[in-house]
């Protein structure tokens, strides 16, 4: 018994954690089906022992809380959940219970959308409000993001006193691409399924990030009309039709249980044809003067159920495993498969996660493996069921894209190409190093900077600096005006401070804060290429990660031909930030001859940033020649007037 008390705690803690990632952060942990299992175990516990059922258990509740940043709207009538069916048997049980208490009902079957539930307020035909469902009773006012989901009517086509109206708002796969796409650019952690993108888009505090989501909408029910009389289920969504609504699609009035599984049967075939993701189908009793009769328990109502279609599972051969470079540098593998028809597409390729996944279910080329599809559109390997070969997969230690060793950091189970120049992550290089905290080009952003590089403009950051205008003011959609201003935001940046082109580089864990402490802190960028572990620690705030990370970034020859390549287009590579440390005051220098690292410019301000002062030419007033290779007649007068000649690297030791 103790045993059992404790099997309930531990689902009950674990549906409140799941529940609360998936609707509070949107961001779930695991499948939705593994959700479903785990409520399901806790049910029937809690049906076999209610000596330790609990008003507050999770078998009880209805979705998330309201966040408090937005308004909160007190549901009139109850936004309820539905009861949730895995089998046929478990429809036609449905069936028993409702015609315990009605007498030959019809039912109404349509497909489960997966979005977010939301209710619509019109009075006399406007759109009032708009809010989520939140725990059922109290929902977030997000009538500003609803507004500018284009399929929700702002003016019906009636006038009609009073409606409140429910729905679901999804993001349609095509949508969910694209935004996970851009997501992967710009380095952010992609949405893992259109459900939780649509929650994501809409929960937003700023209605123009919503705007661009491409969120849409279904209707599926009335909660409250005033003005009109409906009798039943489908007469209601007909109507909502004509009132302007985008209702439920394919929704079909049937006589009995059986028809109504072979809707779901029907349904369930185009599921993988759909433009949207739906993880189920509803089957409802239609009469509203029934529906009054079965009532509702605390959680859904009587007359409704959910049949959630299984996830698919086939075995299928593992042919190969590919490694693709992500944006962001990670190694991603995929599994080549051989095709298998799978909740109504074709599948020929399975994610593969990263390393540990495929050590943890000792995957290999050639086995034969179970793959999943859930409602998600990503299938995955389950497990493997044959191996083939005694082969263990090795994971590859160099990118596939450059031939750079790769690195797997201790905190991450990913395998990152940590090349500043590898091609596959170009883009996404490319993009943080214009955008505004980094080099600030205006004029260069992603849309942009990808038309530079499908044209074959761009190949490497170093180009950004020898774009040809001309052949820019050629493209489509460009005139001379952008590629003038362009270039004129280009050249302003190469006199930004060091700071921020060294966050531009990209450099893992150093932020724009960090950047700028490295360039106070040492103000050259050959002080930083030349610093080691130790000298970076000393900055206050820098912990190992980061300095390691530094000094393997600038480890690689592939960072230091890009800072040779930039320096030569004239990009500043000192810290411009004033200083209170005059230690050169009343000292003038005079440059002569090529120093190894520094450009005179750069020496020059270097000294005038510590007080000091330059001349061209050497008298009896210079205090040291500053003298690289080279050097010619500067460097005989200095030696005739007994003026002290430093090397660069003297000079940078005194400014250390
Ligand atoms: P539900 O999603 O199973 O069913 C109720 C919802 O279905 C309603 O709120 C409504 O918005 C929606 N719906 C879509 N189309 C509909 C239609 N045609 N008619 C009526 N309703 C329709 O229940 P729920 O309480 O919203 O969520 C529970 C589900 O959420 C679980 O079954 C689980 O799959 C998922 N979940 C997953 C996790 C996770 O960690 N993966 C955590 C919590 C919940």
């Amino acid at each position: 018994m103790k045993n059992i008390e404790k099997i309930i705690e531990v689902l009950r803690a674990q549906l409140r954690y799941h529940s609360d990632r998936y609707y509070n952060d949107d961001a779930p942990e695991i499948e939705d089906y593994e959700y479903d299992m785990m409520m399901r175990e806790l049910k029937k516990l809690e049906e076999e022992y209610p000596q330790f059922d609990a008003p507050d258990s999770p078998t009880k509740k209805v979705g998330g809380k309201a966040d408090n940043s937005f308004d909160s709207v007190v549901h009139t009538v109850r936004m309820e959940s539905l009861q949730d069916a895995f089998s046929k048997d478990e429809i036609r049980d449905f069936e028993n219970r409702v015609t315990e208490i009605v007498k030959a009902p019809n039912f109404v079957v349509e497909p489960k959308i997966d979005g977010l539930s939301v209710s619509l307020e019109y009075r006399n035909g406007v759109f009032v409000r708009g809010s989520t469902r939140g725990d059922g009773n109290i929902g977030e006012d997000v009538s500003g993001n609803l507004r500018v989901i284009h399929n929700i009517p702002l003016k019906l086509n009636e006038p009609i006193p009073f409606i409140e109206v429910r729905g679901e708002v999804y993001m349609p796969k095509k949508s969910f691409g694209k935004i996970v796409d851009r997501q992967q650019i710009n380095g952010e952690k992609p949405f893992k399924n259109p459900r939780n993108a649509a929650a994501g888009s809409l929960r937003q505090k700023d209605s123009s990030v919503t705007a661009t989501r491409g969120l849409d909408i279904f209707i599926f029910n009335i909660q409250q009309i005033e003005g009109k009389e409906l009798t039943s289920h489908k007469e209601s969504l007909d109507y909502l039709k004509t009132l302007g609504f985008n209702t439920v699609p394919f929704y079909k009035k049937v006589s009995n249980i059986e028809d109504a599984l072979t809707e779901i049967d029907r349904i369930g075939e185009e599921r993988g044809n759909l433009e949207f993701d739906i993880d189920g189908a509803v089957v409802k009793v239609d009469d509203f003067s029934q529906r009054e009769l079965l009532g509702s328990t605390s959680k859904f109502p009587k007359w409704a159920v959910a049949f959630k279609y299984p996830p698919e599972e086939k075995q299928t051969k593992l042919i190969d495993i590919e490694i693709a470079v992500g944006r962001t540098g990670v190694l991603t593998p995929t599994a080549i498969l051989e095709s298998v028809h799978l909740a109504g597409t074709t599948v020929s390729r399975a994610t593969l996660h990263n390393q540990d996944f495929i050590r943890e279910k000792g995957i290999q080329i050639g086995d034969i493996v179970t793959v999943r599809k859930a409602g998600d559109i990503i299938p995955e390997i389950l497990c493997v069921n044959e191996h083939n070969s005694d082969s263990v997969y090795e994971f590859p230690t160099h990118c596939p894209s450059c031939n750079e060793l790769v690195v797997k950091e201790n905190d991450e189970a990913a395998i990152r190409c940590i090349n500043p120049e590898c091609p596959a992550q170009l883009l996404r290089n490319l993009i943080h190093y214009c955008s505004r905290d980094a080099m600030d080009i205006e004029g260069l952003g992603p849309a942009i900077i990808e038309t530079f590089v499908d044209n074959g403009f761009i190949s490497n950051i170093a180009d950004i600096y020898n774009l040809d205008y001309d052949k820019i003011a050629s493209l489509d959609g460009f005139k001379e005006t952008s590629a003038n201003n362009i270039k004129t935001s280009v050249e302003k940046s190469k006199s930004n401070d060091l700071g921020k082109l060294i966050f531009a580089l990209g450099i893992r864990h150093i932020g724009a804060k960090a950047g700028k402490q490295l360039s106070d802190h040492f103000r050259t960028m050959a002080n930083i290429i030349n610093a080691s572990v130790e000298d970076i620690l000393k900055i206050e705030g820098f912990g190992q990660i980061m300095a390691e990370s530094v000094v393997e970034y600038f480890s690689k020859e592939s960072a230091k031909e890009l800072i040779d390549k930039i320096r030569n287009y004239g990009v500043n590579l000192c810290s411009t930030t004033e200083i209170n440390d005059d230690r050169f005051a009343g000292m003038t220098f005079v440059l002569t001859g090529t120093l190894p690292t520094l450009k005179r410019n750069e020496a020059s301000k270097i000294i005038e940033s510590f007080g000091g002062k330059t001349s061209s030419s050497v008298s009896k007033k210079t205090t040291f020649v500053l003298a690289g290779e080279e050097a010619g007649s500067k460097l005989d007068k200095a030696n005739s007037l007994g003026i002290t000649i430093i090397s660069e690297e003297e000079f940078m030791g005194m400014i250390k």
